[in-house]
């Protein structure tokens, strides 16, 4: 039989290689935006047309390439970051493959520009399709400049896998962002024909600002610690901020962006009982570490990385990041579950608040187990004893069905009874307790009153809300940086529906010229201004289709549009369930809830606490 195999030309592994390195246009731009990175680049500048399609220009002020690296620059293989396998292990660049330049003008037409600052003339050069057509001395400026054009024109296979402009464009700017955090010391910009984005040097928080100015304000929390392994730096957003949709997660590792779904789980766990289970919490966190206890080489777009320290950095960054909540007070400083590490005042000069106990007066620290009796626990043990216990649905944190909230609900005190006094004799200053992280328990005079914390302050934010917007003229801020946000059907039919009211509310939402899914909010109602806008219009309309909120009006009309922004809004903003709160806290969400006329019932229908009268009370100790 006559041999078969044979070696394939370089042009046709190059296409192969180029499908695992560039998946659409932005992969394009993180490979020529890293080469400019490791060519000592201070300033960089994209500008892309049609989504990226038509045009990708990456142009760089650093080193450039003489007129033989230029056209070396496009081999296989060819890099001038590492000589010996040895290198490999002391990398502090991003690319070292020496694949990114041959795979993308195997598929796509390159025009090169470059010159060293030390030479006087530079040099151009044009590729199609990896066959370099012309080299010539060209006068450019020091620094490179490199144009593709015409992505994936010669791989129509491809070509159909590219989303439509706006959609690609998204993917550009979200890589962008990812590019501009790593990067916060490089002066940056972008313009995608609609839009023009400049960043200027600055500290990592400043970065994350100019980025993400407008959703995320006030919210963030600085992270910092270093130890002789691992090097974090960076901010997680406060618990309350939590979102369901969206959240803004950025983990970086020696200069590049990484996806690490076991130290996003170490930040997660930080979280755990903070945060209600369906919402995520915002980060942006830098990890340095030595260079060669690290593995980038996994993946050919190295956005994975293999860890040498990996317990322990999962353990660091678990603590630094539990510690930095509980410094900010978020986190009780005394946690009977889980231990927090002592927090060193030395580091920031932010001093740790006293530690709260939440022992009630008559714990017994003769007990062998360092927690609080389990009165209450044991009190509506004895309830359930002739209701069936519900167990899980109680413990649940997330968003605990109504069902089993109602099955507390005392058959003749329905959940919308009357008031219970709090003035007067009834309790001068009302003890609170908080059971599970969940329920603030308290009494009155009328009986023992069992609140749920996150109902509450849902139905004191929501009243808050209204009156804003019953006594404020709507007025529009605008965004400057809109970000994309895509739709599904449903989401687009209600849209469709209720679009009029939005704008009425001061919401200006765009539709995308090419791409029906998306939209843009480029101005949205100035009292939202702390409010993730996205979320709180995706969940405005998702509680449109939602037949579990019900607002009394079948119709959509202004004031249930108010009402429903109101309780997303609330909702939002509200403490979630696993919270723990201080005894001020409950004191005053006490006192805020029951000052309103109408306290028992959230706005969603939901009662917000339950009373067990007094003689129920008496009745069960007899
Ligand atoms: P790698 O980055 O893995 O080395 P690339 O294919 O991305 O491989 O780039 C090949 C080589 O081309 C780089 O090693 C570098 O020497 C040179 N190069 C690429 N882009 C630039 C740039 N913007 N400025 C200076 N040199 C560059
Ligand atoms: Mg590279």
């Amino acid at each position: 039989m006559a041999d078969i195999i044979k070696l394939l030309p370089d042009s046709v592994a190059n296409q192969i290689a180029a499908g695992e390195v560039v998946k659409r246009p932005a992969s394009v731009i993180k490979e020529l935006v890293e080469n400019s990175v490791d060519a000592g680049a201070t300033r960089i500048d994209i500008f892309i047309k049609d989504g990226g399609r038509t045009l990708i220009q990456v142009v760089d002020n650093g080193k450039g390439m003489s007129p033989i690296d230029a056209r070396m620059a496009f081999e296989r293989h060819a890099t001038s970051k590492i000589t010996v396998a040895q290198d490999l292990y002391s990398l502090h660049t991003m690319g070292f493959r020496g694949e990114a330049l041959p795979s993308i003008c195997a598929i796509s037409q390159v025009e090169l520009r470059t010159r060293p600052s030390s030479g006087q003339m530079g040099t151009r050069l044009l590729i199609n399709g990896s066959k370099v057509e012309s080299q010539t001395p060209d006068i450019c400026d020091a620094g490179t400049n490199i144009m593709v054009r015409n992505l994936f024109y010669n791989v129509p296979a491809r070509r159909k896998f590219m989303g439509s402009d706006s959609v690609e464009t998204g993917h550009i700017l979200r890589e962008f962002e990812r590019l501009a955090l790593v990067n916060n010391n490089l002066h940056l910009s972008i313009d995608t024909g609609t839009r023009h984005i400049e960043l200027r040097p600055g500290n990592f928080k400043q970065r994350i600002n100019d980025l993400f100015r407008n959703s995320l304000k006030m919210q963030l929390i600085p992270v910092d610690v270093e130890t002789s392994l691992v090097k974090i730096h960076g901010f997680v957003s406060r618990p309350e901020f939590a979102r369901r949709r969206n959240a803004l997660q950025y983990l970086m590792a020696n200069g590049r962006n990484m996806y690490h779904p076991k130290f996003h789980k170490a930040i997660l766990t930080a979280f755990d009982s903070l945060i209600a289970k369906d919402t995520q919490p915002c980060y942006f966190l830098k990890i340095e570490v030595a260079p060669d206890t690290i593995d980038v080489n996994i993946h050919p777009t190295k956005h994975e990385i293999k860890f040498e320290n990996e317990q322990q950095i999962w353990t660091i960054l678990h603590t630094a990041v539990r510690s930095s909540l509980g410094k900010n007070a978020a986190v009780p400083s005394i946690d009977f579950e889980s231990d927090v590490l002592p927090v060193d005042p030395a580091v920031d000069n932010v001093v740790p608040d006293p530690p709260v106990t939440h022992v009630p007066r008559d714990y017994n620290p003769f007990r062998s187990s360092p927690t609080p009796p389990k009165n209450w626990e044991a009190l509506y043990d004895s309830f359930m004893g002739r209701m069936p216990r519900k167990d899980e649905s109680f413990q649940d944190m997330g968003d605990m069905p109504s069902v089993s909230v109602e099955r507390f609900v005392e058959p003749e005190q329905p959940a919308d009874a009357p008031l219970p006094e709090m003035d007067g004799e009834g309790i001068e200053s009302p003890i609170c307790l908080q059971h599970n992280g969940g329920y603030i328990v308290t009494g009155s005079r009328d009986g023992l009153i069992i609140i749920d914390q996150h109902r509450a302050h849902v139905r004191i934010l929501f009243e808050r809300y209204m009156k804003r917007m019953r006594n404020e003229e709507q007025v529009s801020q605008g965004i400057m940086f809109p970000d994309s946000i895509n739709l599904s059907e449903r989401q687009l039919s209600v849209l469709d529906e209720i679009g009029e009211d939005l704008h009425r509310m001061g919401f200006v939402i765009e539709h995308d010229a090419d791409d029906a899914a998306l939209i843009r909010i480029c101005a949205h109602p100035a009292m939202l201004h702390n409010a993730d806008v996205s979320d709180v219009v995706l969940g405005i309309l998702d509680s449109v289709s939602d037949k579990s909120v019900n607002f009394g009006s079948n119709g959509v009309g202004s004031e249930s549009m108010k009402r429903r922004m109101a309780l997303v809004m609330a909702r939002g903003g509200a403490i979630q369930r696993g919270r723990r709160l201080t005894a001020d806290e409950m004191e005053h969400i006490v006192g805020e809830l029951f000052a309103l006329s109408d306290p028992a019932i959230a706005p969603d229908g939901n009662p917000v606490y339950v009373v067990f009268s007094q003689s129920r009370l008496d009745a069960l100790f007899r």
